[in-house]
């Protein structure tokens, strides 16, 4: 299963992507994590990425074409996997398009905008791993620790709320009309986003089904 998942920031796309990950067993390509990991390693990547996402931009489609062919190509992705954060862009999704990946299926999680703000200003990530919760919806079992491997939580530097109005009009500009690209491909796949994640997960599988 070869799936790439398109959604607003904050509509739950990282911890579904998680959840389908376990689920079908392939890992989960996150383009946000690689970028987030290489900011904090201090590496040539992480520091042209690092004002891009600071101001609620993209990163080049260059940098990021080449940062997902490479990995793709790894071991892990041969019997499939789940693109979350990647393509972003028309220009992205023309890219995958004429490389010799075949997308099987295009995931959509829908969430109005008033819930997506309120999610992303709560949210919490851990520091070491990554992993995301939130101060209301996915409370960690210890306050301020990640259940995963006990790095310490925090709030990301990109869910300000200033950064957040960015990001959203970026995604409205940019990443939206990926869901018309997809959807005249015939292999875009729509699920309602809940109040909760089981439920969302429950929405999101019967969208995969068809
Ligand atoms: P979210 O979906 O919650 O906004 P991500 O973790 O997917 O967050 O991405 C964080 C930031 O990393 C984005 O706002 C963007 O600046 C950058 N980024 C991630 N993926 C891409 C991509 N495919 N193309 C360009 N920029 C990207
Ligand atoms: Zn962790």
């Amino acid at each position: 299963m070869k799936l790439i998942i398109v959604a607003a920031p904050g509509a739950g796309k990282g911890t579904q992507a998680e959840i389908i990950s376990k689920h079908f067993g392939i890992p989960t390509i996150s383009t946000g994590a690689i970028l987030r990991h290489n900011i904090k390693e201090g590496t040539e990547l992480g520091k042209i990425a690092q004002n891009y996402i600071n101001d609620g931009k993209l990163v080049p489609d260059d940098i990021m074409i080449d940062i997902v062919r490479k990995r793709l190509t790894e071991d892990d992705c041969k019997n499939g996997f789940i693109l979350d954060g990647f393509p972003r862009t028309l220009n992205q999704a023309e890219a995958l398009d004429k490389s010799d990946i075949n997308i099987d299926k295009v995931l959509t999680i829908e969430v109005e905008e008033e819930k997506i703000v309120e999610r992303l200003s709560g949210r919490l990530e851990c520091s070491s791993c990554g992993s995301s919760f939130h101060k209301i919806y996915r409370t960690p079992k210890v306050d301020g620790v990640c259940d995963n491997c006990g790095g310490s939580l925090r709030t990301r530097k990109d869910d300000q709320p200033d950064v957040i109005r960015d990001r959203l009009e970026t995604y409205h500009k940019q990443t939206a009309p990926l869901k018309d690209f997809y959807e005249k491909k015939g292999i875009l796949c729509v699920a309602e986003g809940k109040e909760s994640i089981e439920d969302t997960t429950a929405e999101v599988l019967k969208a995969l089904e068809n």
